[in-house]
């Protein structure tokens, strides 16, 4: 069989994605790969469809269970045989895999890294052949990432035990040069071929916004995805809890996820929102990291998150099959104070630093902080924000962004802005720091008991610009903070303002600012209206929705998450093409041979009844 062959005829597809022939080549060639791709581009179709074509088994080391799990269950689903060895397991389902594989039946095996130097592991290896080791998440690896598991440092010692080396393939989201040196170093990479692909994941339309209201802004973006599913990430389990029973009471179908709750009422909640039983989940950040269900059309972070990595992980866990999502971020100031608290107060598993190198990665971490503070502040394109904080290069207008869509007018804001930096600077040369908040109050000319009593009203630029709006103000204020003018100090107890040198042309004149502010007038339903025109896939609302619940019936039947049976792109592929028969089912994309055999016929069926009831009755 051709790789080709077997991407058709187990997973339903009929072309690669970019990057993925290349790695599967060299792992069929017998050399080592390094495959760095975003989140939904496809890294597991790079391991196991070699798996299935390789002499010997393949071993998939992977770092949470549900991870492990859910991909095995996908994998039966398409007729691989696939199993996995983790802690969880009772003891007879422990052992009733091992004879499994003993015998020769298992083609890819998921294990924690733990496993791995145990003793019943290592005695497989004796008697089977292991053709690949797959480390999955492999950016695990490096104590400079942010999910460092000393456990992966197993990994090396456990590919020395084995009688023949067999041939090696990391993967992971993560692309910064330290965290990729350091896996090729950690896992002795023998030459690898390197494959980064790029980072833009083009369904996705990223947006932030400032409310004076975040749940009112959360319950638009529900309301522009009517039944679709959809995650909300808080910063702290209390909100994911107030914000879970607000949506409830006001008759949304929601749960919640975080690492207070038992692990059983973790365990059902994720489980109903993989089967579609709930439509939202919020979570802290402990949710996610193995979650791969594919259709989730939403992704709403309800505060700031820590850093760009944190966020374009947990957002892209929006859209994975492809079709058209939203990642919205709800920016209140006040989340620098409450991020730059958690990175002060993080216990993290990494004992192995010395105080210097703790210090360092806090350091780190306060500027991954900043450059966050940067994104929530930006006015212009936000792809091009993002993409070129992992490096690529990419136009400064994307035209799917909140930025590209809102309406603005472009403005010489070189006079108010010297202001505001002059203010900055005034204030500093009293010795004092100010935030956001209180810079405004002292260029608008505010009379406030602090202003006063601090004598700010003696200040040069004390009322300078008492004509702009408040909220035309705080914008400037974002954009200059955004382009680098000014720095936000989150290390600090207040989230005070400094100027950079990078302001220093702009306020001798040598330099002129541009900005892009918001139209006076634009409504808040125009823009409603404006972002609700997006999710346009052309295709039969009410065929969908009759698949989607032919979809929930079987999936709660067999006790598999929804988006495994079948994706929603390959819903809506049937939608499109709505097949009669089964060879033309076959070509819909996600429906391989296996799940064609299990499932075809019903789907089949439910677009027969639903041509049929919906068929022009005949003129009489
Ligand atoms: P990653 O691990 O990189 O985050 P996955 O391997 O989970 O991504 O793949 C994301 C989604 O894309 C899955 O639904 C998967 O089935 C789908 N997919 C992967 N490769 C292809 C392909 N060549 N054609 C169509 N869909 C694909
Ligand atoms: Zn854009």
């Amino acid at each position: 069989m051709t790789p080709q062959a077997v991407l058709r005829e187990y997973f339903g597809y009929s072309s690669f994605r970019e990057g993925q022939e290349a790695l599967i080549a060299r792992i069929l060639r017998g050399g080592d790969v390094l495959g760095i791709m975003p989140t939904g581009a496809g890294k597991s179709i790079c391991y196991q469809v070699p798996a299935m074509l390789l002499q010997g088994m393949t071993v998939v080391i992977s770092p949470l269970i549900s991870l492990m799990q859910d991909q095995v269950t996908a994998l039966r689903e398409a007729g691989i045989p696939a199993a996995c060895l983790h802690s969880n397991l009772d003891q007879r389902a422990y052992f009733d895999t091992l004879d499994a594989v003993r015998a020769g039946e298992v083609r890819l095996l998921y294990a924690a890294p733990e496993r791995l130097m145990t003793d019943a592991f290592l005695s497989i290896t004796e008697q089977i052949a292991i053709g690949m080791v797959a480390v999955d998440e492999a950016h695990c690896l490096s104590q400079w990432g942010q999910d460092f598991r000393p456990s992966y440092l197993q990994i090396a010692d456990f590919l020395l035990e084995l009688p023949r080396r067999p041939v090696v393939g990391a993967f992971t989201a993560t692309a910064t040069q330290a965290v990729r040196e350091d896996i090729r170093r950690l896992l002795h990479l023998q030459d690898p071929l390197e494959v980064v692909t790029g980072f833009d994941r083009k369904n996705l339309r990223w947006i932030v916004e400032r409310p004076a209201d975040n749940y009112e802004a959360l319950k638009g973006v529900i309301r522009r995805h009517k039944g679709e599913s959809g995650i909300v990430y808080c910063l702290s389990r209390k909100d994911t809890e107030t914000v879970c029973s607000r949506l409830c009471a006001d008759g949304c179908k929601a749960a919640c996820y975080h690492a207070g709750l038992s692990p059983e009422e973790r365990t059902n909640n994720q489980e109903a929102f993989l089967r579609d039983e709930v439509q939202i989940i919020t979570a802290t950040n402990a949710f996610g990291m193995g979650i791969d269900k594919s259709n989730v059309s939403f992704v709403v972070h309800y505060n700031m998150p820590k850093s760009m990595e944190a966020y374009y992980q947990e957002a892209g866990r929006a859209g994975r099959d492809g079709s058209p999502a939203e990642c919205v971020l709800l920016y209140n100031p006040r989340d620098i104070r409450r991020n730059a608290f958690l990175i002060e107060n993080s216990e993290t598993e990494n004992d192995r630093l010395t105080p210097q190198q703790r210090a360092a990665v806090r350091q780190k971490d306060h500027e991954r902080l900043q450059s966050m503070v940067q994104y929530c502040a930006l006015t212009d394109c936000l792809r091009h924000y993002i993409l070129g904080y992992f490096g690529e290069k990419s136009p400064t207008h994307c035209g799917n962004c909140g930025c590209c869509l809102a309406e603005t007018d472009v403005i010489d804001a070189t006079v108010p802005a010297q202001k505001i930096l002059s203010c900055v600077y005034r204030a500093a040369q009293r010795g004092r720091n100010c935030g956001t908040k209180l810079l405004c109050d002292i260029l608008q000319g505010k009379n406030t008991k602090q202003i006063r009593e601090q004598g700010y009203d003696t200040l040069s630029t004390y009322g300078l610009l008492a004509d702009v709006s408040r909220q035309q103000l705080e914008h400037m204020v974002s954009i200059l903070i955004s382009r680098g003018y000014l720095n936000v100090d989150t290390a600090g107890q207040y989230q005070t303002l400094s100027l950079n040198v990078r302001a220093n042309p702009v306020l001798r004149g040598q330099e002129t600012v541009q900005m892009a502010l918001p139209q006076r007038d634009l409504k808040q339903t125009a823009r409603e209206r404006r972002l609700a025109e997006m999710p346009d896939y052309g295709v039969d609302e009410g065929l969908f929705q009759a698949l989607r619940r032919v979809r929930e019936r079987l999936a709660a039947k067999e006790y598999v998450p929804a988006y495994i049976i079948f994706s929603d792109a390959t819903l809506r592929d049937m939608c499109n093409k709505r097949p009669r028969d089964e060879n033309e089912m076959l070509a819909i994309s996600g429906v391989g041979k296996y799940k064609m055999e299990k499932y075809g016929a019903v789907f089949l069926d439910a677009i027969a009844a639903f041509a049929a009831a919906n068929a022009e009755s005949p003129a009489k």
